[in-house]
């Protein structure tokens, strides 16, 4: 599984949101089938495109790209990171960094946090198409809201 490579990243595509209007970046199926809860899965249609907005100000997490549907956070099992702001909320979800315990490492002398997370993705232990909402790797949002702790 190579989920964090570039190559494999997911793209932006040409849908816009059809609730903000922005540009949205495309999911696999899987992500949507492991992350979304049983009332909603039962609704998708495989043939659809599915497509991530990432705007923090909107409330759709996933839309079709034919605009037929539109799941927001509470349609799937976790919360989203890029949707809320919670302390508890995880920035790397498959190795379990949430914002809180970013916040704690970055006040300490341990190996900084991107840099373990990346220990483990050179190693292939990520699964972000099935444990990140956005499907794809988390290390830029990792980064960017370190940089965002330390400018505090
Ligand atoms: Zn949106």
């Amino acid at each position: 599984m190579d989920c964090c490579s570039p190559s494999n990243n997911t793209q932006e595509v040409n849908i816009n949101c059809p609730s903000c209007g922005e540009k949205g970046r495309n999911v696999q199926l899987i992500t949507l089938k492991s992350l979304l809860k049983a009332s909603v899965l039962e609704t998708i249609e495989p043939e659809n495109t599915y497509v991530f907005c990432s705007s923090p100000n909107c409330s759709t997490v996933y839309f079709s790209g034919n605009h037929s549907q539109i799941f927001s956070e509470s349609d799937l099992k976790m919360p989203v990171y890029q949707k809320n702001l919670g302390f508890d909320v995880p920035v790397c979800y498959c190795f379990g960094w949430t914002r809180e315990r970013l916040i704690q490492a970055a006040g300490t002398d341990q190996k900084p946090a991107a840099d373990q997370i990346k220990v483990h993705v050179q190693a292939g232990r990520c699964g972000c198409e099935v444990n990140n909402p956005q499907g794809a790797c988390c290390l830029g949002n990792v980064n960017a809201f370190v940089r965002g702790i330390k400018e505090v």
